[in-house]
């Protein structure tokens, strides 16, 4: 089988890869001649994974799956959530998103936050979509080289470490993406 993921996140590629079992392809982006930039404008993160998803197969008629992830800070009512990307500004910085973080949060007692993907799949003239949730809280300072986006700053529930301490292996079995990935992975076992 083979299957579009339409990202090109090379570290959501890492993790979802090391998911996927031998029989399922994933087939980049890049590969399919898909070099403009995958639209994600809707208000919800599941609308965005299902826009990504369905972009694809209205644009290139191929089946595919989209992930569309979101921090959900408690204190900040949900926030950045599906603004996670853009929260200090529409560069996307990574460093500029987590100092931000840092900063509304430094007047807060109330730490906890999670993580929410969800992969859109369109498969056979079906969407179908599966959430991962990963509960934790935000640290004080960024701890780990590993990872991306928000890793530094997030310590998932009883776990030591931020998600950029840990191994993508460590990161999956605990984790929002590898939740859900993992749901796909059972869906298209079965179809
Ligand atoms: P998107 O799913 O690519 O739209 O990601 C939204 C925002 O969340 C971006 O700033 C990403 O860097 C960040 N993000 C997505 N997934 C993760 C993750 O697994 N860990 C940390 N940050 C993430």
């Amino acid at each position: 089988m083979k299957i579009v993921f339409a990202t090109n996140n090379p570290n959501k590629i890492k993790e979802v890869q090391s998911l996927i079992p031998s029989h399922i392809t994933l087939v980049s982006l890049e590969s399919i001649g898909c070099t403009e930039e995958v639209p994600e404008t809707q208000d919800t993160i599941k609308g965005n994974a299902i826009q990504k998803a369905a972009y694809i197969k209205e644009n290139y008629d191929l089946d595919c799956f989209a992930d569309d992830t979101g921090l959900e800070v408690t204190a900040l009512n949900g926030a950045p959530g599906v603004f996670s990307a853009r929260y200090a500004g529409p560069e996307r910085n990574s460093e500029a998103n987590m100092n931000l973080l840092l900063s509304e949060l430094k007047t807060k007692t109330d730490r906890s936050a999670q993580f929410k993907t969800v992969v859109a799949l369109h498969y056979n003239g079906e969407i179908i979509t599966f959430e991962g949730i990963c509960e934790g809280e935000i640290t004080k300072e960024k701890k780990g080289t590993g990872g991306f986006g928000y890793d530094p700053i997030f310590k998932p529930l009883e776990n030591k470490f931020t998600f950029a301490e840990l191994l993508t292996e460590q990161k999956n079995q605990i984790g929002h993406r590898g939740k859900a990935v993992r749901k796909l992975v059972t869906y298209l076992n079965f179809v």
